[in-house]
C-alpha cells in the first residue's frame, strides 16, 4: 500500500523565482522596488464605482462556469473589433481567474502526462508550474538577439512528444513584441507538426514606439488550433481582481469549462461586473499606457547612461531586460548586491531560464519617484 505523503507535484513545481525576490525584499526598510510586475495605480474610478453599486444590489453569486453572458457578449465584441478574433460568445469564450487561470486550464486540457510544451526562453517562470501541473515537460526554444523565437529554433526543438507551443507577446520578462510575420511563420511550423498554440497576450495593450500588437488567431483558419489568453490585470490595473479570459475552438473551451467547474467554479461575480465596466470604459487603458510610456523612457534613458548596462529596446509590457554581463555572470548574486548595497530590488535573469543569465529584469510598473530613486542609486553603485 502506498504511504500517505505529498504527491510528486510538490517537487516538480519549483517556487517562482520572482516571488523569492519579492519575499526577500520584505526584510528591507528602504528599497526602491522594481521587482514586481504590477501596475501601481488604483483600479480606475468608473470600474470601482460600478462594482460598489452592483454588489450593493446583489451581484455576489455563483455565475455560469464560463462567465456571465453579458460579459461574454462584450468580450466577443472586443475580440472582434480589437483583436480581429471571431469567437462565439456562447461557446468559444471562457472567463477565468486571471490569465493565470486560463493558462493553467489550457495546458491541462491540451497535454497528456509526458507531453512536451515548447516555450521560447527567457520565459515567465509560472509556465513551469502550469506545465508541471499537467505532468508534462517544458522544452525551451532559443530566441534571437531581440528575444524573438525563430522558425528554425522551433523546428529544432520539436519532438515526438511535443503537443503545444506557448507564445507570449508582448513578453515578460523581455518586453519583446513578436512581429506579425514572425508570428505567422512560427505558427506555420506549429501547424506542420500538428501543434496547438497557446498565445499569451496578457500585455496586449502595452506597446510603445510604434510597435503594434497582433493576435495570431485573427488570421484565416488559424483560430482552430489556437488558445488565446487575455487579462484585465495589466491593462486596467486590476491584478487583484483575478480576472482574465480565453478564446479557443469550442471543444477546447468545453474541456476548460469542465476543469474550471471542478476547481474554481466561476470567477467571482463582482470581478465580472468590474470587467464589464472596464470594457465599457476602455479609454482608461490609453491613460495607463501613456503613464507607462513616460516611465519606460525615463528608465531606458537612465539605464543606458550607466556603465556596463545595456537596456536594449523593449517595445512592450513594462519590463526592461537589461544586459549586465559586463558586470557579472551570476545574475542572482548581482541582484542580491543591488538589493543590499544599492537598495534596489530587481529580478535575476536566471529566474527566466538559462538564456536569461547575464541579465536583470527591472519592472517600470512603479511610480516616477521610486523609479528616479532606483536610477540614482544604481548610478551611484555601479
Ligand atoms: N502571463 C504573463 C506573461 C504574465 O506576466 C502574467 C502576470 O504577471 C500573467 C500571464 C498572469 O496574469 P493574471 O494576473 O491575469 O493572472
Amino acid at each position: 500500500m502506498k504511504r500517505p505523503g505529498l504527491s510528486g507535484l510538490s517537487t516538480r513545481m519549483p517556487q517562482s523565482g520572482i516571488r523569492e525576490v519579492f519575499d526577500a525584499a520584505q526584510s528591507y526598510d528602504d528599497l526602491a522596488d522594481l521587482s514586481i510586475g504590477e501596475p501601481d495605480f488604483a483600479t480606475p474610478e468608473p470600474i470601482a464605482a460600478a462594482v460598489s453599486e452592483a454588489v450593493g444590489t446583489g451581484a455576489s453569486s455563483y455565475t455560469e462556469t464560463v462567465g456571465r453572458p453579458e460579459l461574454r457578449a462584450a468580450l466577443a465584441e472586443k475580440l472582434a473589433v480589437e483583436n480581429g478574433i471571431d469567437a462565439a460568445p456562447e461557446s468559444e469564450i471562457i472567463v477565468t481567474p486571471g490569465a493565470m487561470g486560463a493558462l493553467f486550464a489550457a495546458v491541462n486540457v491540451l497535454c497528456d502526462p509526458g507531453d512536451e510544451v515548447l516555450v521560447p526562453e527567457p520565459y515567465w517562470p509560472n509556465y513551469h508550474g502550469h506545465v508541471a501541473s499537467a505532468n508534462a515537460r517544458l522544452a525551451p526554444v532559443s530566441t534571437d538577439e531581440a528575444f524573438v523565437p525563430t522558425p528554425d529554433a522551433v523546428e529544432a526543438a520539436v519532438s515526438d512528444d511535443t503537443t503545444a507551443i506557448l507564445l507570449n507577446s508582448p513578453g515578460n520578462p523581455t518586453g519583446a513584441v513578436i512581429p506579425p510575420d514572425r508570428l505567422r511563420a512560427l505558427d506555420d511550423v506549429a501547424a506542420e507538426h500538428g501543434l496547438w498554440v497557446i498565445a499569451d497576450e496578457t500585455y496586449e495593450d502595452l506597446v510603445y514606439d510604434g510597435a503594434t500588437h497582433h493576435s495570431l488567431a485573427s488570421d484565416g483558419d488559424r483560430f482552430d488550433r489556437i488558445v488565446t489568453v487575455h487579462s484585465f490585470s495589466k491593462s486596467y490595473a486590476m491584478t487583484g481582481w483575478r480576472i482574465g479570459y480565453a478564446s479557443a475552438p469550442e471543444r477546447v473551451i468545453d474541456a476548460m469549462r469542465v476543469l474550471q467547474e471542478h476547481t474554481v467554479s466561476s470567477v467571482p461575480e463582482p470581478a465580472q461586473v468590474a470587467a464589464s465596466a472596464a470594457l465599457a470604459n476602455r479609454y482608461v487603458v490609453g491613460e495607463l499606457r501613456e503613464a507607462f510610456a513616460e516611465r519606460r523612457r525615463l528608465v531606458l534613458d537612465r539605464l543606458a547612461a550607466i556603465d556596463g548596462i545595456d537596456p536594449g529596446t523593449p517595445r512592450g509590457a513594462f519590463y526592461v531586460f537589461a544586459d549586465v554581463s559586463a558586470h557579472t555572470t551570476d545574475s542572482r548574486a548581482f541582484v542580491e548586491r543591488l538589493m543590499s548595497e544599492a537598495g534596489v530590488a530587481s529580478v535575476p535573469g536566471a529566474v527566466f531560464g538559462a538564456a536569461g543569465e547575464g541579465y536583470v529584469r527591472f519592472s517600470y510598473a512603479a511610480d516616477v519617484e521610486t523609479l528616479t530613486t532606483a536610477m540614482d542609486r544604481l548610478e551611484r553603485a555601479l
